[in-house]
């Protein structure tokens, strides 16, 4: 096979991948965990096609993927291209939903390049938001949001207090957003006064309150003078455990991530305050988006009225220096070091 010449360490004619090297020790995650390997661009068969990935999301799931652990998916295995939802567009296809040209966003992994059969590949319009935003706010961590807020917390609206946690970040961003659009009192908590203040001033959201400042449990006290209805909750840890006993009787707690745990080197102690799930008989239901893969239409119909209406307000944390930062960009997402959904460039 004749070799192209190397543009920017990408052959014409290959892929450059990101496999799992090894399984990762508690906490940060480390590059030699993966290795980087250049192998051929592989040639789509027939019902299948090729995407150039262009910008890959870096999701705080990935930490569990690669864990050996009982999980909602398999991890990603030894020597196995690293999971990740991807944006990009098509170059070469023997599909006949899919033409070169087109944008689109799926599973593709973290790699240059990447042979699908189009299953749970969504076509993105790019006249309508920039394409790193289909694997943000328009993407999974906004389905996430949607289907939270919408179908595990009953989809709150006026009269109820919703409080909403990581809140500038990718999902809790979109899931207040849309709690407040419904006509519900919105109150974020986030890290530092900078997001804060974009919770609060950009955002929209009614107050913000900053975890790191301490004393979170008098903060929501004085923000949620009638209790709190919803929690949609992205961290876990001591921010759960404030939360929890200021529930009110029947209110509901969305578990959609427990970030606070996911890079730490020791489990974590709690939660501590379980009791009040008997006493305000709270409604407490783990989330996964996967379970409405069948209707991410439906989150996209949503979310893409709002937004080019000019009412979802979206922002994109988008990395350079391509598979080569991957993990430390990765670490970013469990040190708070992210502003809007991270997402790397390729
Ligand atoms: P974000 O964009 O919100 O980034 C992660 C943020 O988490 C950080 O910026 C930081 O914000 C916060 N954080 C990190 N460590 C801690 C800590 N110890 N205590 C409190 N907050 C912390 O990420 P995503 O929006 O992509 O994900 C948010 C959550 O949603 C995660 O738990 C993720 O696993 C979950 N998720 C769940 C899905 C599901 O199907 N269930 C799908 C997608 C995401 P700050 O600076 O404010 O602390």
């Amino acid at each position: 096979m004749s070799r192209a010449p190397a543009i920017g360490g990408l052959r014409a004619t290959h892929n450059r991948a990101l496999v799992l090297a090894r399984r990762p020790a508690p906490g940060l995650v480390t590059p030699d965990v993966f290795r980087i390997e250049d192998r051929p661009r592989a040639e789509p068969a027939e019902g299948e096609f090729r995407v150039a990935v262009r910008y890959v999301s870096l999701d705080p799931a990935m930490r569990g993927w690669i864990n050996e652990a009982k999980s909602y998916v398999k991890p990603v295995g030894i020597g196995e291209v690293m999971r990740a939802y991807a944006a990009g567009h098509v170059e070469a296809s023997r599909h006949p939903g899919f033409v070169p040209g087109d944008a689109v966003q799926g599973l593709f992994g973290v790699q240059t390049h990447a042979i699908s059969n189009g299953e749970r590949v969504v076509k993105v319009d790019e006249t309508q938001a920039p394409l790193a935003r289909w694997v943000g706010g328009l993407g999974m961590p906004g389905w996430t949001g949607w289907f939270g807020m919408t179908e595990v917390c009953g989809d709150p609206g006026a009269g109820k207090t919703v409080v909403v946690s990581a809140a500038s970040g990718a999902v809790g961003s979109i899931a207040g957003q849309i709690a407040k659009l419904k006509g519900a009192r919105v109150v974020g908590i986030a890290g530092g006064p900078a997001k804060c203040a974009y919770v609060r001033d950009t955002l929209g959201f009614d107050q913000c309150l900053d975890y790191k400042a301490g004393n979170l449990a008098a903060g929501l006290d004085a923000a949620c003078p009638s209790g709190i209805d919803v929690y949609f909750d992205n961290v876990g840890g001591e921010v759960l455990d404030a939360v929890l006993p200021r529930m009110n009787v029947f209110g509901r707690v969305a578990v959609c991530g427990m970030i606070s745990a996911m890079a730490a080197t020791s489990p974590p102690d709690g939660p501590r305050n379980w009791r009040a799930i008997l006493t305000q008989r709270l409604t407490v239901r783990g989330l996964i988006v996967f379970d409405w893969a069948d209707r991410t239409a439906e989150a996209i119909d949503a979310l893409g009225r709002w937004h080019a209406a000019g009412r979802l307000v979206i922002r994109e944390d988008v990395r350079s220096g391509g598979l080569e930062a991957f993990a430390d960009t990765l670490n970013l997402l469990y040190t708070g070091g992210n502003d809007g959904k991270l997402v790397l460039a390729l």
